[in-house]
């Protein structure tokens, strides 16, 4: 009997710390040869490399030992039940898996079993270890999934490499990506019911009833249509990503509660908002929905938040009054200022009919500037129900969607807006709901889901 063998049967652990001493020792000795040459005198940044270049072949080797001794007796099974027929297994063969993770590189020769009846192949290792079929393991996955949610594939790739030295492929990552993001449904992506009442919750004190603020708007996004392998792409166009931010206004502080953006036309937006709808507790709140003049925003966000107080977006209308003002009366002009200033002031009044038959009685200086006030009266007059911004402040109210714009440049246009970035709608979308994800915290959740899934493959 060798020592190994005796040191293992009295502890379990102690022939485990004898595999991971031969690895120290061969670390020890590729570290030796680079750094204790005569002459050499490494500094901390090449030293630092050199650790980064032969940590991950002495982790891995770890991570590997490790394995095969906790799972010992999975790595030596002979015979294994069908998990679809639970028909008992011959072992086949003893299959190499090899697999990187966030540790290292590791191979593992774990047995192989075939149920004939079934036709079925499995490892009931891989199912105990959640080992994944690629290569790169859940862990990476997970990480470089993430990464890429923020910056372009080939970017992710080399930025990852620099960060982790792991050198994970931008093909590989853009694949896990569509894999992962196939998983980000609204319904995940969205807080859970007890999710969104616990953050309800925490912003109501005493007898402070929290404000819920519905932002909606949409964006504009750059897609092209899918095209096959070696076929020519075809023309792209801009295509509008719609969505919604909800957060609650707390007596000092904002707490968010979902957000979702998809290039989706207005019935699903008004879909997706609706199940969102369901999902908070409405009645102990008081509710304000934010938006430009939008109609078709307008008509769901009234649908699913009956007794929301409309309030058109501060920011948005402010920007009509100054186009019409710089059009009439010339870019910074007193006259100019003097206008926006009475103007804006009278809309924080609600003194909407004022501002309406000022504009019918202006003079405009030419058929450009015509326009614009007739765009501007039909805009005034069509919200005029949504103008009362000395109310809603009184109120607790917000007046402007800062809110879902933030929202909107953070999901969307700092990812999706990159120059030369052209989106498939579907990769688009899984885009937007990954982002959207990891902003509304769900990511986990989302991904815990595509692993389970890969796991019952
Ligand atoms: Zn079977």
């Amino acid at each position: 009997m060798g020592l190994a063998a005796i040191i293992s049967e009295q502890d379990p652990t102690g022939e485990f710390r004898h595999m991971i001493h031969d690895e120290v020792d061969k670390w020890v000795d590729r570290i030796i040869d680079e750094v204790f040459v005569d002459g050499k005198e490494p500094t901390v940044m090449e030293l630092s490399q050199l650790f980064s270049e032969t940590k991950q072949k002495f982790f891995g080797a770890c991570f590997q030992a490790l394995i095969e001794q906790k799972y010992a007796g999975l790595l030596e099974q002979e015979y294994a039940p069908c998990p679809q027929c639970g028909k008992m297994c011959k072992k086949r063969r003893g299959n190499l898996k090899e697999m990187v993770t966030m540790q290292g590189p590791s191979v593992l020769k774990r047995p192989w079993f075939y149920c004939v009846d079934c036709s079925y192949g499995f490892s009931p290792l891989d199912k105990t270890l959640e080992i994944s079929r690629k290569k790169y393991q859940f862990d990476v996955q997970q990480k470089s999934t993430k990464t890429t949610a923020e910056v372009p594939f080939s970017t992710g790739s080399e930025l990852f490499f620099n960060l982790t030295d792991h050198a994970v492929s931008d093909h590989f990552m853009h694949d896990t990506f569509e894999d992962v993001g196939a998983y980000a449904s609204l319904e995940d992506v969205i807080p859970n019911r007890e999710e969104i009442a616990g953050r309800c919750q925490e912003v109501t004190e005493g007898s402070w009833r929290p404000v819920l603020v519905v932002a909606s708007d949409g964006a504009h996004v750059p897609t092209r249509p899918k095209a096959k392998r070696n076929e020519k792409r075809g023309k792209g166009r801009w295509q509008e990503a719609k969505g919604f931010r909800i957060y609650l206004l707390g007596k000092d502080r904002i707490e968010h509660v979902a957000s979702w953006h998809q290039i989706q036309n207005e019935e699903q937006f008004g879909e997706d908002l609706s199940f969102v709808a369901s999902q908070i507790p409405q009645d102990d709140l008081r509710i304000g929905l934010l938006g430009d003049g939008a109609d078709w925003l307008w008509k769901h966000m009234v649908a699913c938040f009956p007794k929301g107080r409309q309030i058109l977006d501060y920011y948005h209308c402010a920007e009509h009054i100054h186009k019409v003002a710089k059009l009439q009366y010339g870019e910074g002009s007193q006259k100019c200022l003097e206008w926006v200033e009475s103007t804006i002031t009278r809309l924080f009044y609600a003194e909407v009919n004022n501002v309406i038959w000022g504009l019918e009685r202006m003079k405009p200086g030419d058929s450009l500037v015509k326009e614009e006030i007739r765009k501007l009266i039909g805009y005034l007059h069509n919200n005029r129900e949504r103008i009362h911004y000395q109310g809603d402040r009184i109120g607790g109210y917000p007046i402007g969607s800062g809110g879902i714009e933030s929202a909107n440049k953070f999901i969307s246009h700092t990812r999706m807006k990159r120059s030369g970035a052209w989106w498939v709608k579907e990769t688009g979308n899984e885009m937007l709901g990954i982002r959207c994800a990891i902003y509304n915290g769900t990511y986990d959740k989302v991904f815990e889901k595509y692993k389970k899934d890969q796991m019952s493959l």
